[in-house]
Formats: structure tokens, C-alpha cells, sequence
């Protein structure tokens, strides 16, 4: 892409409604624009980076076996006063009329939905276990909408349902999810700790937040330092193997971390002093494992091996690709601005012409550019006149990985300055080794 045909309308004075950096950045680096409270279009640049970070989450759903659907914004009322939900949710639902004076709303999730189409074809436990799920835009009318997308009134969420014939089939499917969901933020270069949550009247222990440090987080979190060093299942991790995936989930749990909502004092005396982490966090997916909760009301049974019917055990679990992009910013920035993980960067590189219309500079980063976008590397060329000063700002606020520099100078020597955005580390290279470097090659 080349920035003089490009939109991105980075903004030069820090905006006076962000409380906190990621906000801050977003709105700066022309990432999403405000349209109402907690309501957002998301930009050029913004787009392709929730375009990458909702691709990583579907390819981990899918590795880990759940199915991909697409279910509408807009519900009919029927199915949530059939479960019992309707009156319960309260104001944070946006109900809306139709011409005919049926009632609607915009959904805050999907659970009734899901259950009905469930419902309306599944028969037989042969067919299970089944996971569902969506990446959908989610409407809830949030007291407090704050923070950017960090908590919007409306958000994208992936949410996936599990479907299984017992507990037994229904704790595998939990784990499966459990594991998808450190491989997927580990994947957005992100450390996540899965805590304890509450799980009210269905009880048990099949809850888990997946909670992000950061000091901005709304959530206070306890947990044991060993977290920070724990190893994530790799690609190759089966999931079709039961046990393995306990064990993971096993290794996982069995150190200390609780939200404040499930800190338990006594069991956090347990953990020595020294490998203590109280800190702030930010919830990022949630697991939830609710039983009959929706199929006993709603009538979701298959036929069992003994002939009878079951209502299915079914389990929910939602990550906020919005959210998540938030959460990035928060754990990867400087005082200059975002520094992208490469997984999800929105373009892989930036190439700095310093003199366009100088014939060598224009030769050198057009080779470059066309080297790269022939390597898949997506680069974003700045071919604009402004300052030097202010396109060095620019490219550093939007924080793409590496950063390619064509000036006068060096091109006279045959060489162009590549800068590492994380490290801060320049070094002088031929333009051919500048290439190999951003392709891995070199
Ligand atoms: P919170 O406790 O932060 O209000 P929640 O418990 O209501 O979240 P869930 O219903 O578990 O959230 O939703 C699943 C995921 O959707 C959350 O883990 C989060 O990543 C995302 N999410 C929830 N509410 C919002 C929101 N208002 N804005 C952005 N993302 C959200
Ligand atoms: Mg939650």
C-alpha cells in the first residue's frame, strides 16, 4: 500500500477522552473513530488488525475441532422468554420493535440461538460432540462505557458452544477450548493466565477468565509467579487426545490465580511470599461450562446409547477480538507510540522514502516495496513529502515491526537504514539485504 493513496488520519494532540494508552494510541493512530458512547468504526488500519487477530482465533477453533457459523445481530425475543432470560438481562439488552410490533432485541450473546438450531437438527448422540461457533458483533448497553474498545456497548466477540451427551464429554470439550485459548493469545504475542471464576448456581469448577496483566486492567488478580513461565502447547498439540488435554489443563490450574471476585485468602497463604503476583488485568475470553441450563428449558436432547433422551451439557466461551486489540496495545507500546507483534501487525513493514521524486530514492523503494509485497511481507510505503521528523513520528505512533529508510545519502552509497521498532536497533544494508532480513532470509 502506498501512504498518498492510503486513508489513515492519525491525529497530532492526544485526545482529551482517553483515560488510558491503548485508547489513547488507537485513536492517534487512526485506528477506529467514535461514532456514540461505546460505538466504533473501525478504520483502515484498525480493520486489518482485527482482521488478523479474528484469524488467529479462527484458526485456533478450528484446530481445536469447533465449527465455524454465522448467526444474525438481531434476535426474536421468543427464544430468550423460552429460556427464561428475557426479563433477567435487564437493561444492559437492547430491545427493539419491528413494524408489526414483534419483539426483538440486539444480541448480548447467543446461547438461545445457538441451543434452537442445535435443537432443530441434532437427534442422535452419534452426531455429538458438536461446537458452534461465531465471530459477531454483540450489542450491551454498558453503565459505564469506557476505555475504547476495551468495553464498548458494541463489540465483536467470538463466541463457540459446545454440545456433548454428559459431564464426561462436556469437561473434554471445556479443555479443548481451554487450550485453543492459550494457544490463540499466545499467538497475538500476549501472556494470558487462566483464573477461577464464578460459576453460581451451576458450581463446579469449569470457569475460567483469561486474565492479561496490565496496570490499566479493570480486574484485581492474584496469582503465582510461575505463570509468566509457563510453556504454551505448541501446533502440534493433539486434540483429539482426552488425556493430553487434561494434562495441559491440569498444569495450568494448579497454581494460585483468582479474580478479586474468587480470591480466597486462605488458599493464597499457601503460596510463598516471594512467588506472589497481586496485580490488575484485563479479562480477555471467558470459559464457562452451564450443563442443562439451556437445553433442559428449551428442550435440546439427543437419543443416548441407551435409547433415551438426554438433554445435552453444553459449555460457552467467548474471547473480544475488539477487546483483545486493546489489550495488545497495552502490553506493546513505547513513549513514540504501538509496537505491533508480528502476528498481527497491519502491515508488515514500512518503507521511508525521504526525497520522493528523487529518481534513486523512488528506484530503491519501489524495488523494495515490490520485493516485499512479492515475499507476502505487505508493506506500507511512504511516499508522502512531509517532514522527515514527521514521518519518522508517524511510522513509529502506528508501530509496524520493521522499518525500511531510503534517503538520498545512503542510496548513493547503495545501502538504505532498517529499524527495528521493538528494539530500536538501525542497521545500514544493501537494499537486497534489508529484503532478505524482512523475509527471514538474511
Ligand atoms: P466483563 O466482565 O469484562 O464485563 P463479561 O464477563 O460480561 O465481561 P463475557 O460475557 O464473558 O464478558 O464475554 C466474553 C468476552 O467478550 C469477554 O471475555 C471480553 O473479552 C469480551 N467482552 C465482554 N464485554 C465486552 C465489552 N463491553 N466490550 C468489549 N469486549 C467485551
Ligand atoms: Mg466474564
Amino acid at each position: 500500500m502506498r501512504l498518498s493513496r492510503y486513508f489513515l488520519p492519525l491525529l497530532k494532540e492526544n485526545p482529551k477522552e482517553a483515560e488510558i494508552v491503548s485508547h489513547r494510541l488507537m485513536l492517534r493512530a487512526g485506528m477506529i473513530r467514535q461514532q456514540a458512547a461505546g460505538i466504533y468504526s473501525m478504520l483502515p488500519l484498525g480493520k486489518k488488525v482485527l482482521d488478523k487477530v479474528c484469524n488467529i482465533i479462527r484458526e485456533e477453533q478450528n484446530r481445536a475441532g469447533a465449527i465455524e457459523i454465522l448467526m444474525p445481530t438481531v434476535q426474536p425475543a421468543d427464544l430468550w422468554i423460552e429460556s427464561g432470560r428475557y426479563n433477567d438481562y435487564g437493561q444492559e439488552m437492547l430491545r427493539i420493535r419491528d413494524r408489526h410490533d414483534r419483539a426483538m432485541l440486539f444480541g448480548p450473546t447467543n446461547e438461545e440461538m445457538v441451543t434452537d438450531i442445535f435443537r432443530s437438527y441434532v437427534r442422535s448422540y452419534k452426531d455429538l460432540p458438536l461446537n458452534l461457533y461465531h465471530i459477531q458483533w454483540k450489542f450491551r448497553d454498558e453503565v459505564r462505557p469506557r476505555f475504547g474498545v476495551m468495553r464498548g456497548r458494541e463489540f465483536l466477540m467470538k463466541d463457540a458452544y459446545s454440545f456433548d451427551l454428559d459431564f464426561e464429554g462436556a469437561r473434554a470439550a471445556y479443555n479443548r477450548m481451554f487450550v485453543a485459548y492459550l494457544r490463540t493469545f499466545d499467538r497475538c504475542g500476549l501472556k494470558s493466565i487462566p483464573m477461577r471464576a464464578d460459576t453460581g448456581p451451576i458450581g463446579g469448577d469449569l470457569s475460567h477468565e483469561f486474565i492479561v496483566l496490565a496496570e490499566t486492567g479493570e480486574s484485581e488478580v492474584f496469582c503465582h509467579r510461575d505463570y509468566l513461565e509457563l510453556d504454551v502447547p505448541g501446533a502440534n498439540v493433539d486434540f483429539n487426545d482426552d488425556a493430553q488435554m487434561a494434562s495441559i489443563v491440569e498444569k495450568w490450574t494448579t497454581p494460585y490465580a483468582a479474580t478479586d471476585e474468587m480470591h480466597d485468602e486462605a488458599e493464597w497463604a499457601k503460596t510463598p511470599e516471594a512467588e506472589r503476583l497481586s496485580a490488575r488485568g484485563i479479562e480477555v475470553g471467558h470459559i464457562f461450562h452451564f450443563g442443562t441450563k439451556y437445553s433442559e428449558p428449551m428442550g435440546a436432547a439427543v437419543t443416548g446409547p441407551d435409547g433415551k433422551q438426554h438433554n445435552v451439557s453444553m459449555g460457552s466461551y467467548g474471547i473480544g477480538p475488539t477487546r483483545l486489540i486493546g489489550a495488545i496495545i497495552e502490553a506493546s507500546h513505547d513513549d513514540n507510540g504501538i509496537i505491533w507483534p508480528e502476528s498481527v501487525a497491519p502491515f508488515g513493514a514500512a518503507i521511508v522514502n525521504m526525497k520522493p521524486g528523487d529518481a534513486g530514492c523512488d528506484g530503491v523503494s519501489d524495488q523494495v516495496y515490490a520485493a516485499l509485497t512479492k515475499a507476502g511481507v505487505d508493506p506500507l510505503l511512504d511516499d508522502t513529502d512531509d517532514r522527515a521528523g514527521a514521518k519518522f513520528a508517524a511510522m513509529d505512533l502506528i508501530g509496524l515491526p520493521w522499518q525500511v529508510v531510503v534517503g538520498p545519502r545512503g542510496v548513493g552509497n547503495g545501502v538504505v537504514e532498517v529499524k527495528n521498532r521493538k528494539t530500536g536497533e538501525r542497521q545500514e544494508v544493501t537494499p537486497e539485504a534489508a529484503v532478505n532480513m524482512l523475509t527471514g532470509r538474511g
